[in-house]
């Protein structure tokens, strides 16, 4: 059964994502965030950039994506960076 109750992780995680609206909105953008967490920690958070950028597609949500995407593409290459290390090492 789905427990329909905000643990205070939720609250914790919303007033997080509400924070960075009402930034975004006191710097005269939209006052809207997205936020991305796994069950341990805060992934990435956007803001609707599209006043700043004239660009109608940066809603919180997609600048929320690029900040993961970009995340992803660093923990890529300090894996393979690790892997090179460990290859030059020759696996000690
Ligand atoms: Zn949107």
């Amino acid at each position: 059964m789905v427990d329909e109750h905000a643990s205070e992780r939720d609250i914790t995680l919303m007033n997080e994502a509400l924070g960075e609206a009402r930034m975004a909105l006191a710097q005269g953008g939209a006052g809207v965030a997205a936020l991305l967490a796994s069950p341990h920690e805060i992934i990435a958070c956007g803001r609707n950039t599209s006043q700043e950028t004239g660009d109608l597609t940066d809603h919180a949500e997609m600048v929320l994506l690029h900040k993961v995407g970009r995340k992803l593409q660093e923990m890529n290459e300090q894996a393979r960076r690790v892997l090179h290390h460990r290859h030059v090492g020759g696996f000690r």
